[in-house]
């Protein structure tokens, strides 16, 4: 889409006037003075999500074990009464969806489920761009199963070591290859795949495809419907604001209802079972066969709440407003900062992007320390990239107009050289 823009602060000021979305930053609690860059990371937390969590943690204290009951077994059903808060971010049914792990052992689950190698049939298929613990996982997999990685590992390359093209995956699709796992939008250059072109021609061969939704997941509405996927899963933590090590989703397409769970666990039997205590497995009959144990209610009450904002001002405004205000970033750091260095690493098509703006520089390392000091919370990864996620929940257009006169400033007046580039800490 063609976005018409004018520098200047006031022109950003009014764009917080138009932006329907305005209203929903009071309900996250936001440090006076800072701009937070680093939704993408970790999303902030939210009155909604505060109370849900105090609420529960009440519940424990006055009914003990009894939580389990009360509410018509609210709490038991933890995980299937938060997937129809989730099912309309990816377009799935409820009884797909559930809550439990994190995205590393969810990973694992849908490997265990879906990766039945034959003699003949292997393979499996990533890419070299993709976040660490998603190719331990693939790599733990074929290791447990007795392959070797140079054999049953096919690692599609990047060709501008940004980006990874459709054609390439499409390319090593054979009859070799039993299973994909991608990432819906790469963790560092935003690259958003094209998911429905990639499924449908993976399930011409045959194969089975599991998406990463980590760094899509509340900033890019997803219709599972529509792209048919065979597993997904995805962290609570990031675009979705349920706080640091908040428990994780997993899809289940229904057409994979009859078939065992990899990984079993008592809370993935049957309702009326469950308790029977028998050693015999009795598979719940949709996604909740996936589930394993108890529930984390406080690692899932925060997202309980924040979950009500996503669904009162639903997913297709939220991308609006994302791709809205990230293209605002993209066209100040056009016109204001190239001639200093700076430039864009993410893919500028609507289409092809996800929720943050992959900015380069060769001094990135420490321009980003240079903004902490400026009160700036950016994302440094390595060689050279500053990550800024402008979240459409609360991040204003007058924030990303000062953070781009920071940026500026930073490099005009060399504020940067006064840090060393001796690596102290992650960012
Ligand atoms: C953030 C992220 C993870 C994190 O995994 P956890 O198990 O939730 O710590 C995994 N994969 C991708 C692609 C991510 O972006």
């Amino acid at each position: 889409m063609k976005y018409e823009f004018k520098d200047g602060l006031e022109f950003a000021k009014e764009l917080d006037k138009l932006d329907k979305l305005h209203n929903t930053r009071d309900r996250f609690y936001l440090n006076e003075g800072e701009i937070y860059m680093d939704g993408n990371s970790l999303g902030l937390s939210s009155k909604d999500a505060e109370e849900s969590l105090l609420n529960i943690f009440n519940v424990w204290r006055t009914e003990g074990i009894k939580i389990w009951g009360v509410e018509d077994g609210r709490y038991f059903n933890f995980s299937k009464n938060l997937a129809e808060k989730l099912k309309n971010l990816i377009n799935a049914d409820a009884n797909e969806i559930i809550v439990m792990g994190s995205t590393t052992s969810n990973i694992h689950q849908g490997l265990a489920t879906f990766y039945k190698p034959t003699k003949e049939r292997y393979k499996i298929i990533v890419d070299e761009l993709n976040f660490p613990t998603d190719i331990y996982a693939v790599k733990s997999m074929l290791n447990l199963k007795g392959y070797k990685i140079e054999d049953a590992l096919i690692e599609i390359k990047s060709r501008d070591g940004r980006t990874i093209c459709e054609e390439d995956i499409m390319s090593k699709m054979a009859d070799d290859v039993v299973l994909i796992l991608l990432p819906s939008v790469l963790y560092r250059s935003a690259q958003l795949l094209d998911m429905e072109l990639i499924t449908s021609e993976a399930h011409k061969h045959g194969i089975v495809v599991g998406w990463d939704l980590c760094h899509s997941i509340g900033s890019v509405p997803h219709d599972f419907k529509k792209i048919d996927p065979d597993f997904a899963v995805w962290c609570s933590y990031k675009y979705l604001n349920a706080g640091p090590g908040a428990t994780a989703g997993m899809y289940i397409n229904r057409k994979h209802f009859n078939k065992s769970t990899g990984l079993r666990g008592w809370f993935g039997s049957k309702d009326e079972s469950q308790f029977l205590m028998s050693h015999d497995f009795d598979q719940d009959k949709d996604a909740n066969g996936w589930l394993l144990g108890t529930h984390n209610m406080f690692s899932m009450a925060p997202l309980d709440g924040v979950l009500n904002i996503f669904n009162e001002v639903g997913m297709e405004s939220i991308r609006t407003k994302s791709l809205h205000i990230t293209a605002y970033l993209m066209y100040l750091i056009d016109n204001k900062l190239s001639k200093y260095g700076y430039s864009i690493g993410n893919p500028r098509e609507d289409h092809r992007r996800g929720g943050h703006v992959c900015l380069e520089h060769d001094e990135a390392y420490r321009i980003s320390l240079a903004l902490r000091d400026n009160n700036v919370i950016p994302d440094y990864r390595e060689p050279n990239v500053i990550r800024l996620a402008p979240i459409a929940l609360y991040t204003s257009y007058e924030e990303v107009y000062n953070l781009v006169e920071i940026l500026e400033r930073i490099v005009k007046d060399k504020e940067f050289e006064n840090y060393s580039l001796k690596r102290v800490t992650v960012l």
